[in-house]
């Protein structure tokens, strides 16, 4: 379903930058509006954790003078956009939410933010997200709640809730997200924009704070499936800087979006419409599927049957490999310190003061699944169903291209909700968690309204590399399912 909610002068990413070039709107001019919405709007919002204004408009204005002396800024040129608060912009702060890195300034840029500034994209903010991307709603920033801009009074999803909420609110065309088992996906589906993962090393992890690195990939959130391909296709391939990034080419998945679904089949993984699931996100997602079939899209059942695993055996490998990463945050190399006698005490003192309680908590778990006595009960048991798990979608994609499910369980869920009860927040991830696991490419796009306020996702997941499939079915999709006729209630433009 297209989505209503558009960037900053009602223009989508692709549009700012083509009437920017052909000289037709000063980048100047959009940027000071969208750095008056951030300040604005993003504030009420919770959306920001820091507004670049500074560098945006001299990287504006440099957009403007390269037009104006004959030069092409690049396919992204004076296209405001956002970036999740852990990936890392030279000179701005990058705190991931998190006291222990509240004043972090990286001494350079992620791979995906120097090719962002590289086609004329401007950086005007970082946004808001759950701790160390640490869970499902936003609500564990150290700092500052992020609302739904659809009720203010319910979570954007997480951890890219801000990215999420700059989008649909229209402060921004698109952001920078990342994924760990959902973080992209869900919040995109939470606020009825479309929110894509891609191919585990199709985006380089250099400047991207670790959380789980097996998992962890750089996502785009955006207002349609165009502009999720367009910039995409701009932050992805190969980087000399992250050994896990992939060698195959990039395609120009922009101009490989046709609409037709008549050459695509669509599996439909039973396991994926469980009892007990929300009524309303299964009568938006079945009904976007009988439209679908309507429309000459074939439809078979696959199976995954090892799906019921996919929530312990996240939650075990992305504990374990957490707890190994955020080691590094000891007060001696960066971040903060708390001065203390010995060097043990500043370790726990730094680190008790520095993480959040959800932060704490899985450090705790995954040092414990990874413990001698313990490690092959878990850790290593858990590998080896998240094998069985790449199994069972090697088997499905046999007989099918796509993979079609709901993204999340439920609607956005009203602040304060799940927070006293982990294992419920935990479930929100459970449909997207797998592509995850997986290392597949896994998009969410709008279909519909639940209470005819509410956005729901529906989610199409494609075989390793298959972005560009996975994109043309999006497109087809989104085209078939046609606008919601809603934008959210706060909105920019
Ligand atoms: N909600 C999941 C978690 O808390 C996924 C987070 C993510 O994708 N970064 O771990």
């Amino acid at each position: 379903m297209e989505s209503d909610v558009f960037g900053p002068a009602g223009l989508r990413a692709r549009e700012i930058a083509s009437a920017v070039r052909g000289g037709r709107l000063r980048a100047a001019d959009l940027c000071r509006r969208t750095i008056d919405a951030a300040r604005g709007l993003g504030e009420a919002l919770g959306a920001f954790n820091s507004v670049l204004a500074d560098s945006a408009m001299a990287c504006a204005q440099e957009i403007d003078r390269r037009v104006v002396s004959g030069e092409d800024p690049g396919p992204l040129a004076g296209v405001p956009l956002a970036i999740k608060d852990n990936i890392c912009t030279r000179g701005s702060r990058t705190t991931c939410s998190s006291r222990i890195l509240e004043d972090f300034v990286p001494p350079y840029d992620a791979t995906a933010v120097t090719r962002l500034r590289a086609a004329g994209g401007v950086i005007v903010a970082k946004t808001n997200m759950d701790e160390f991307a640490m869970g499902s709603s936003n609500e564990n920033s150290a700092f500052r709640l992020c609302r739904n801009p659809w009720d203010i009074e319910r979570v954007p999803g997480g951890s890219s809730g801000g990215s999420a909420a700059a989008v649909a609110s229209g402060i921004v065309p698109a952001a920078l997200g990342s994924e760990t088992g959902g973080s992209v996906r869900q919040p995109a589906s939470l606020c009825g924009i479309v929110g894509v993962k891609p191919t585990y090393g199709r985006v380089s992890r250099y400047g991207l704070v670790a959380f789980a690195s097996s998992l962890d990939q750089i996502g785009v959130l955006a207002a349609d499936v165009a502009d999720a391909a367009l910039i995409l296709s701009i932050i992805a391939g190969h980087d000399p800087l992250d050994s896990t990034s992939a060698p195959e080419p990039v395609e120009p998945y922009v101009s490989l979006l046709s609409g037709d679904l008549r050459s695509v089949t669509f599996g439909l993984p039973d396991e994926y419409f469980v009892s007990g699931m929300d009524p309303e996100v299964e009568r938006l997602v079945k009904g976007a599927v009988e439209r679908i079939g309507g429309a000459g899209g074939r439809i078979v059942p696959v199976s995954l049957p090892h799906t019921r695993f996919a929530i312990p055996t996240y939650y075990l490998i992305a504990t374990a490999e957490a707890s190994s990463n955020l080691a590094r945050y000891d007060g001696v190399r960066y971040g903060l310190r708390e001065p203390s006698r010995t060097l043990e005490e500043m370790y726990r003192r730094t680190r008790s003061a520095g993480f959040g309680a959800e932060v704490r908590r899985r450090i705790m778990l995954g040092t414990y699944v990874l413990s001698a006595g313990y490690y092959d009960a878990y850790y290593l048991k858990a590998q080896k169903v998240r094998t069985l798990l790449r199994r069972d979608f090697e088997e499905a994609f046999r007989k099918s291209d796509i993979i079609l499910t709901p993204t999340s369980p439920t609607p956005a869920f009203r602040l304060g909700e799940k927070t006293e009860a982990p294992l419920e927040m935990y479930l929100s991830d459970i449909f997207t968690a797998t592509a995850n696991l997986a290392g597949l490419p896994a998009i969410s796009i709008p279909c519909g309204l639940a209470s005819g306020r509410l956005p729901v996702g529906l989610q199409l997941i494609g075989d390793h590399f298959q972005e560009p499939a996975l994109f043309k079915a999006a497109a087809a999709v989104e085209a078939l399912l046609g606008p919601t006729g809603m934008r959210p209630p706060l909105a920019a433009t």
